[in-house]
């Protein structure tokens, strides 16, 4: 029996509704096509890991590993879900997968991080490679991470596979473009989002998380005359009316500190950040920071997701009936995948892309499939959020395909 989370199952029945599912459809999306655990033992502590492919109509497994203590087969398999749904929508030929060890690797050394990241491949190099399932960085996993899990790899298929993994670095196939990436695609789609819907010329911005995702937007941001009012970390937030300097956060950044350390910014609560009044909430640190809870406490009137799964299902309803657009993850947080599949293409044909050229591709490619997604709300007379519209494009493509193989 597949682990889907509560919110992923609700979803899905009510696509069955929106798009006349057949129960064997609706079986079908309900259900993870292959599900591996394995042990990882660390220093004599033993640590469970997962790698899941929840789908393979329209190519093989892509998506993340996650080194991190709530990691779970329920967390593992939804991740792996919702890759499936955005790689359909981002119009690329993969499935969706996702992995991850339960551990807290804030206590590993570098020693330890690499005993594991080999050891992760160890259990699961059958089910991985450029054809089958195809990993890449998550949460607190990195660049170097990959260079281990591909230097494993290569060690016990003893072929050369470099398209096996993506967000390695650039010595090894990687591609420069890749680092910034989820927060260009994020930044793209809502330049579109402030060009056709906000009446403002220069709407103002709060930014929850300030890792790789929020502090690139805030660079891209700022690069173009935004304002950023409040941002976050781990540790708290700061605000300023009169805004940021975003040069000042990232160099605090640099130094291992936090945005608290900030001087010119009033501190706040990491609750607080989130019930600004500013034009655009950007969510780029963890799942759930929304919720029934405190739906009905925003602000905002447009929020951007670059975390996945930021925002809970019970709140997308609150906020849908109140108005607020949600730039759903999915469509938002698609700029990373589609730079590894550009990896992947290259590392698999061999030729070499110019990363400029790469970067107007990623461009078009948000463009249009923001557009996709908001024909699609149009096409639905506006009844429902963008979010359910971006899962009914992604969902009859999967089905289709679904069909054509014969497999319903
Ligand atoms: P990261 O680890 O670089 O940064 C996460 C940031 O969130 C850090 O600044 C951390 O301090 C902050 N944070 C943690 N707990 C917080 C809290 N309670 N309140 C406020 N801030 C908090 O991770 P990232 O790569 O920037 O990813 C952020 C989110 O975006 C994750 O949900 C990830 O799954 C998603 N995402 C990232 C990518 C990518 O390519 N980086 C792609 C798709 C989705």
């Amino acid at each position: 029996m597949t682990k889907l989370s509560k919110d992923n199952i609700d979803r899905i029945d009510k696509l069955k509704k929106l798009l006349d599912l057949s129960s064997k459809e609706v079986k079908l999306l309900k259900t993870a096509k292959q599900i591996k655990k394995a042990t990882i033992t660390i220093r004599g502590k033993k640590y469970q890991a997962f790698r899941v492919v929840y789908n393979r109509a329209l190519g093989p497994g892509k998506g993340g590993i996650r080194f991190h203590q709530e990691v779970n087969e329920e967390e593992v398999t939804s991740l792996s879900f919702w890759m499936t749904i955005k790689n359909s929508l981002a119009g690329i030929p993969y499935g969706g997968g996702k992995g991850g060890v339960r551990i807290n690797p804030k206590n590993l050394s570098e020693a330890d991080k690499e005993n594991l990241s080999r050891q992760y491949i160890d259990k699961f190099y059958k089910f991985l490679g450029q054809d089958k399932d195809i990993p890449a960085p998550d949460v607190y996993t990195n660049s170097q991470v990959m260079s281990w899990m591909l230097d494993e790899f290569e060690k016990k298929t003893q072929r050369h596979e470099p398209a096996m993994i993506t967000g390695k670095p650039q010595e090894l196939g990687g591609l420069l473009m890749r680092q910034d990436a989820t927060a260009k695609g994020a930044y793209i789609v809502v330049k579109e989002v402030i060009k056709q819907h906000l009446k403002k010329n220069k709407p103002s911005f709060a930014i929850q998380g300030f890792g790789n995702a929020g502090s690139y937007l805030a660079k891209m941001l700022d690069k173009d005359g935004y304002k950023i009012l409040a941002v976050s970390d781990s540790k708290g937030a700061i605000y300023n009316e009169k805004g940021l300097n975003v040069e000042m956060l990232n160099e605090l950044k640099s130094q291992g500190k936090s945005v608290v350390d900030y001087k010119e910014a009033k501190k706040i609560s990491g609750k607080e950040i989130l019930e600004l009044d500013v034009d655009i909430l950007a969510l780029a640190a963890l799942g759930d920071q929304i919720t029934k809870a405190n739906a009905k406490n925003i602000k905002s009137r447009y929020i951007l997701e670059l975390a996945n799964g930021p925002v809970s299902n019970d709140a997308d309803k609150t906020l849908f009936a109140d108005g607020v657009m949600i730039i759903p993850d999915i469509l938002a947080n698609a700029g990373g995948v589609i730079a590894s599949y550009f990896e992947w293409a290259q590392n698999k044909a061999g030729n070499v892309l110019d990363d400029n050229y790469l970067i107007k591709l990623l461009e078009s490619k948000m463009k249009a499939n923001w557009e996709k997604v908001f024909n699609q709300y149009l096409e639905t007379d506006k009844k429902v959020d963008l979010r359910t519209a971006a899962y009914m494009i992604a969902i009859k493509k999967i089905l289709k395909t679904e069909k054509l193989r014969g497999n319903i």
